[in-house]
């Protein structure tokens, strides 16, 4: 099942993507209005009723439908308290990232206000001049994991989707922590939707590129991660408790246009395809809020060194 969020951004409503037939094409399935019990897909729609709620819902007669043509997708799933990335959790990202392949996974966290929808655009902010996309498969937990063993952790997802964890790679690396050059307003593509673990048997071989205006930056498959799902869950989980509706991104490939000789850098007018077979595309654009200065990014690292210098005496 693919579940979606539809509508204006921040208003967005619970649905589930009806693909198209040779009859109709493709229309979305208005939990809401349909169930009116389930707000959205929040911690508490993992908690209350869940997926087989969705499959009651979809054999109702009174099932309320709209036509999928023009409307906006959002995020798949509710804010949430926490999304929790992965670093250099691909062999050759890694390399081309600082050549220092990790002995445990590196974590790190993104603010949960960067996420966007799938086909919002990426906004550059003035001086924004090393801004990356990086296409990665991300799950939200369904039920609350603590403790919980590598056998047992895939029972503890609800679903798979796409990610762009978009980054400024000039903010990450003047800091200490990744945190900021990470989590600007919308460096968080995420979806089309949330597609169950039933539709997607295995996560750990599936196809996995991001192109730029229609050039293969990346190309990877989900087989090649370092530290795999049901490790990562196992392991945070023997430290923190996981709570439904929690997102974990598991990691980037190597191909960044940041690490490319020339760098492939995003400019506004771009278009960043995030692609995951089995789930779906991301497509986004790229708008500069201001156009861009030559050496104007030059000056802001010049900044951002020096507080940096000061940041670490
Ligand atoms: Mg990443």
């Amino acid at each position: 099942m693919k579940l979606v969020r539809y509508g204006a951004p921040g208003v967005e409503r619970p649905g589930i993507w009806l693909e198209a037939t040779a009859q109709e094409p493709a229309r979305i399935a208005d939990v809401r209005g349909t169930s009116f019990d389930i707000e959205d897909y929040d911690a508490r729609f993992w908690r209350t009723f869940g997926v087989e709620r969705l499959r009651g819902l979809l054999t109702e007669t009174n099932l309320k439908t709209i036509p999928a043509e023009g409307i906006r997708l959002g995020p798949p799933v509710a804010p949430p308290r926490q999304i929790i990335c992965l670093g250099k959790n691909y062999r050759d990202h890694a390399e081309e990232f600082d050549a220092q392949v990790p002995a445990a996974p590196v974590y790190f966290s993104k603010s949960p206000g960067s996420l966007s929808g799938a086909q919002d655009a990426i906004r550059l902010q003035p001086g924004m001049e090393r801004v990356d996309a990086e296409v990665e498969l991300a799950l939200v937990i369904g039920t609350r994991a603590c403790g919980v063993s590598e056998a047992d952790a895939l029972a503890h997802v609800a679903g798979y989707t796409v990610f762009n964890d978009v980054t400024d790679r000039d903010l990450q690396q003047a800091r200490l922590q990744w945190f900021l050059g990470k989590s600007a307003n919308g460096f968080g593509p995420m979806g089309p939707w949330l597609v169950t673990p039933d539709d997607l048997p295995d996560p750990h071989e599936l196809g996995i590129r991001q192109r730029l205006n229609g050039d293969v930056l990346q190309e990877s498959n989900t087989a090649r991660m370092i530290f795999r799902i049901d490790q990562v869950i196992a392991d945070l989980s023997r430290v923190l408790t996981l709570e439904p509706g929690d997102v974990i991104s598991t990691g980037t490939p190597g191909g960044i246009g940041s690490a490319r000789r020339p760098p492939r850098l995003l400019r506004g007018g771009d278009v960043v395809e995030c692609e995951i077979d089995g789930i779906g595309i991301l497509r986004n654009i790229v708008e500069a809020i201001a156009p861009y200065v030559d050496g104007a990014g030059a000056r802001v690292r010049t900044v951002l060194k020096t507080q940096a210098k000061q940041e670490n005496r």
